[in-house]
């Protein structure tokens, strides 16, 4: 496809290109196709003799615990193997804080309002949950190295009904942020004006790297502690883009005292998580070393999108004024930064050319991105080559909306 197309050759071209959510491809799903096909010789036996077909043992089969905990860095007491989603447990987290409270604590819902801090831009399902609960969002900036720690600091000093924070510490979505040590420090010894205060920890890409340098998620639960807040941090993770997506194991890991007031809560609400494919995984991804040798088998399959992307970009938009987007170390999102005013206009007229876009505000509390600048892009589902076409029509739709400004202040 030549790189001097207009837009309107580009949409004569009647393409249709699905880059809105940050799905594996099928070639990355395919790696684990063993799960299923080994599945018969797995059986139902675990290896303490448990049958997993029955009921029972809601905090997870022991044997994926010791999994969760070698993969989280963190004992097995510690560690909770649920069901097949991370972002359910901490829907169920909030819901249980909203109707029972943290432990030792009132229950949100008596208070007057609750809040919590948003880094923004952000994954639009963090901001979706409290908005379903009632709980207000309050965006603070997002920088490359974590949240402005001064605004959470003062924040969270002085307003008891921030209750909690959402943190996606490593590779976040969809900025590809790293959290540094120093921010990490501070958001376990910050104080806070609510005792009960939580870290909702989202871990969701501790595994996902795209560079070889191996970043590592910061110890949580150890710098909490140390700080003298045990309790403050909740932990969550998934293997649903290291198996399948929907179709993995999930996974809590916090204090002693958190695992127990979870315990409390989450069995009344279920007699135990499925441990048959509990067992699946235990016996497939097997320790620390097997599930890194198959992340390098996604990288492969990944970088090189995000590396066309960042190709296509720069090749069309990189003499843009005012136009700027993430090379991420991990992950699977890119953000790209309009000049203020024209996400929204670039995201429609990139519909128009065939390329559907997450709707631009998704990564910001209400859907509501006070400059109109942020895009986020999900570069891990299409082909290479839709992935270069995609990139050329974000390019061609935003080289076209700023020709409209332009011509509006003419
Ligand atoms: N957290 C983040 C930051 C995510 O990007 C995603 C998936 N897009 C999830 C959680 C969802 O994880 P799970 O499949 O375990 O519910």
């Amino acid at each position: 496809m030549a790189m001097t197309m207009t837009y309107d050759e580009f949409k004569a071209l009647h393409l249709s290109i699905d880059m809105t959510r940050g799905k594996p491809a099928a070639a990355q799903l395919d790696l684990s196709l063993d799960l299923i096909e080994a599945a018969p010789s797995v059986g139902y036996r675990s290896r303490d003799g448990i049958d997993c077909r029955n009921y029972g043992h809601v905090l997870g089969l022991p044997e994926s615990r010791e999994l969760g905990a070698q993969l989280l860095g963190v004992p097995a007491e510690q560690v909770v193997a649920a069901g097949n989603s991370s972002l359910e447990l901490m829907h169920d987290a909030l819901a249980f804080g909203m109707l029972h409270g943290m432990p030792g604590g009132e229950a949100w819902r008596r208070a007057n309002e609750v809040a919590f801090l948003c880094p923004v831009p952000g994954y639009d399902r963090h901001f979706a949950i409290c908005e379903a609960l009632g709980i207000r969002m309050i965006a603070v900036p997002m920088n490359d190295d974590g949240p402005d720690m001064e605004k959470v600091e003062a924040l969270v000093a002085a307003d008891p009904a921030i209750k909690g924070i959402w943190c996606t510490p490593l590779y976040s979505n969809p900025t590809g942020a790293i959290y540094s040590r120093g921010c990490v420090d501070r958001l376990a010894r910050m104080p806070t004006a609510a005792p009960d205060f939580r870290l909702f920890w989202d871990d969701a890409y501790r595994f996902h790297h795209l560079t070889d340098e191996r970043y590592a998620s910061p110890d949580i639960l150890t710098a909490c502690a140390r700080a003298g807040h045990p309790d403050r941090a909740l932990v969550f993770a998934s293997t649903s883009k290291v198996t399948f997506a929907g179709g993995g194991i999930a996974m809590l890991a916090a204090s002693p005292a958190n695992i127990a007031w979870w315990q409390r809560h989450n069995g009344v609400r279920t007699i135990g998580p499925d441990k048959l494919n509990q067992l699946r995984h235990v016996r497939y991804l097997r320790d620390r070393a097997t599930l890194e040798r198959l992340m390098e088998r996604h990288r492969a399959i990944l970088q090189p999108k995000f590396d066309a992307l960042d190709a296509t970009l720069r090749a069309l938009l990189g003499d843009v004024p005012g136009v700027s987007w993430t090379k991420p170390c991990g992950g699977y999102f890119v953000s790209l930064y309009t000049p203020d005013g024209y996400a929204k206009r670039t995201v429609e007229l990139a519909a128009q050319a065939g390329v559907v876009l997450t709707p631009a505000g998704a990564a910001f509390p209400y859907r509501l991105d006070p400059r109109d600048r942020h895009l986020r892009i999900a570069p891990s589902c299409p082909s290479l080559g839709e992935i270069e076409q995609a990139g050329q029509a974000i390019a061609l739709s935003l080289r076209k909306a700023l020709d409209e400004g332009a011509r509006r202040e003419r």
